[in-house]
């Protein structure tokens, strides 16, 4: 989580790190601060709040700095205060650093650096970070460059966690240094000016070559020029990798907030993701993934190991698998995985998805994975991202960037691609042709279907309007259509804080049912074919006790007694939870706006969780 930014060039450095700042707000928002290099000495500025905020308090000083950090953040240690923004300083205000990530050995180092008389200011675990810098500065006989870095690097060897930092220091005003181990932070190159940020989206409009820092790498910028240095400070050589994303898919473009843009752009970011991997009348294409008939043929289990909505994409695939491939298959959440002693031998395939690349739980439990031999192949959304750099194979989806926090665009084109991934192995399997044939058209016909589907939502809007003051919101499905439940449950208490819970229709006897009186509102989803008569029946139950219901589905079940109808169109039922969870999606948003809150930004989250 939190965003970092920094700038060193001739421009004046605060609209520039405001600027970036504004771009990673959906990092984290609790609050935010930044550091310019103002004539050899800092200026700090920050304050409880949005980046808003202290745009007004950095307007009211007149800062013409040309070297600077930024930092928005998403509090893991210490309440959300000034006292606790970054940037933190040492006590002699010679080290200014942001950082994102956790030091999960803060409270040694705390009382290492008061035996040593350093004091602290703030309840974050980061304010050991400058503090030690300067100790092992001090240790240096030569106030060099050369020391700089080493201090920065024995701080970085005595922190246990992960950390991504940028470090700027009075002693050395024309150059920032940065690490990271385990949080991402990539560097932008321009002509006589350089960024730093924890995303590629946040300069986008500045410069369009990026370097991709790998853990325990570290870099020394000034304006010119960009060192790059290994674990042991040997100098090393990196190419930069031109970002091809249109500078405005970041940008809200007329859409009053990012997350109805981004559900708008779903049957684009679904024709990208198709792409060349499926075209009409061939077989399904992944050069990425060279895999043979006796390599799958090999492997006994699949774990598809993901946090959030991207396991609810991971759910949808299990079911592909086990029907079309025949391969058994595990979904598992990944914080759960990494601890709970997976069976994974040479002949596993884990596959672990992630829309950032870079979610904590998700790049853990790949290294585990990895460490017991199981074969590993990362899905993400963001090019060199970390799990892609740890897996053995990587392929991506084509969303595009996804800025509002709740996940919309990511999660069907995640869909999308497991289904094309899951036609190649059957392929490459020789399974059923005729089945595969049916499948592959529909995936064809997909972004046509979405984009339909978006033209006629007005009644969902309308809907959303009526109901939006309910406490609780149940969600049912059995099958595929659970996922779809699981998924909009997710999306409606994430942004709309209103009570939500997803089940399997089977299973509200078993429970959930006595939670239904009068008036609670109960969404069906009603797709997969075999399973709609039993789903109806489990609807009826509700209704004849109070509820509500609205009803998503793909056939024609007329029935009286449902509040409201949603018809989406249909599809293989494979990929109907591509379709089913659009108009969820746009239930979520209008109930969250209806409500007057920040659909963007909700409370307590942020976007790309980067701590465990
Ligand atoms: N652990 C640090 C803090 O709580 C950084 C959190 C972040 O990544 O935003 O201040």
């Amino acid at each position: 989580m939190c965003g970092i930014v920094g700038y060193i060039g001739n421009k004046k450095a605060k609209s520039i790190l405001i600027d970036g700042l504004t771009k990673l707000e959906y990092r984290g928002y609790d609050s935010a601060g930044l550091t310019i290099m103002e004539n050899e000495n800092f200026k700090t500025l920050k304050n409880k709040g949005r980046v808003k905020e202290l745009s007004e308090l950095v307007n009211q000083e007149s800062l013409t700095g040309t070297i600077g950090i930024a930092h928005t953040r998403w509090a893991t240690h210490g309440k959300p205060s000034s006292e606790n923004s970054h940037p933190h300083n040492d006590n002699s205000n010679t080290f200014s650093v942001v950082h994102n990530g956790i030091v999960e050995n803060h409270i040694e180092l705390k009382n290492f650096l008061k035996d040593h008389d350093y004091h602290f200011l703030s309840e974050t675990d980061t304010e050991v970070i400058p503090n030690l810098i300067h100790y092992y500065f001090a240790q240096e006989e030569n106030e060099t460059k050369e020391a700089f870095l080493k201090a920065v690097h024995q701080t970085c060897h005595h922190l246990k966690g992960s950390f991504a930092i940028g470090v700027l220091s009075t002693h050395f005003p024309d150059i920032m240094i940065v690490v990271r181990k385990d949080s991402p932070l990539v560097i932008g190159k321009g002509d006589g000016e350089n960024f730093i940020s924890s995303d590629i989206p946040a300069y986008l409009a500045f410069t369009r070559n990026f370097y991709l820092l790998k853990d325990n790498e570290f870099a020394i910028l000034s304006k010119e020029n960009i060192a790059f240095y290994d674990d042991n400070l040997h100098p090393l050589t990196k190419e930069s990798k031109k970002i091809e994303w249109n500078a405005t898919s970041a940008e809200k473009n007329g859409y009053e907030d990012f997350m109805l843009k981004e559900i708008y752009e779903q049957p684009t970011a679904i024709r990208e993701t198709i792409g060349s991997h499926l075209m009409a009348g061939q077989s399904c294409r992944f050069d990425e993934l060279p895999f043979t008939k006796d390599f799958l043929n090999s492997i006994q289990k699949i774990y598809i190991v993901a946090c959030g909505t991207a396991m609810h994409a991971g759910l949808t695939a299990k079911t592909m698998l086990e029907n079309i491939c025949e391969i058994p298959t595990e979904v598992d959440i990944a914080s759960e995985f990494r601890y709970r002693k997976p069976l994974i031998n040479k002949n596993t395939l884990c596959i672990f998805i992630s829309q950032s690349g870079e979610t904590a739980d998700t790049l853990a439990a790949l290294k585990l994975a990895k460490s017991k031999g199981a074969t590993t192949l990362a899905i993400s959304n963001v090019e060199g991202s970390s799990i892609t750099r740890e897996a053995d194979f990587v392929t991506y989806t084509h969303a595009g960037p996804e800025i509002a926090v709740a996940s919309t665009k990511a999660y069907t084109s995640q869909i999308t691609l497991l289904a094309i991934m899951v036609l190649y192995f059957a392929e490459i399997l020789e399974k059923n042709t005729s089945t595969l044939q049916d499948i592959k058209n529909s995936i064809l016909e997909l972004p046509t279907k979405a984009e339909q589907l978006l033209s006629n939502l007005t009644e969902i809007k309308n809907f959303a309007k009526e109901v939006y003051q309910n406490k609780d919101v149940f969600f049912l499905g059995r099958g595929l259509d659970y996922n779809t439940a699981a998924e909009s449950s997710l999306k409606l208490k994430e942004i709309s804080y209103i009570h939500s819970e997803a089940f399997f229709s089977g299973e509200l006897k078993h429970g959930p049912i006595a939670l239904i009186e009068n008036d609670t509102l109960v969404v069906s989803i009603l797709t997969v074919p075999d399973l709609i008569e039993k789903s109806i029946s489990n609807i009826q139950e509700v209704i004849t006790r109070g509820a509500k219901t609205l009803i998503i589905t793909d056939k024609n079940v007329e029935n009286t007694n449902f509040t409201k109808i949603i018809k989406i169109p249909e599809t293989n039922h494979f990929l109907s939870p591509i379709l089913s969870i659009i108009p969820l999606q746009l239930f979520a948003y209008y109930i969250t706006k209806q409500k007057g809150l920040d659909v963007d930004k909700p409370r307590n989250l942020a976007k790309s969780v980067t701590v465990e």
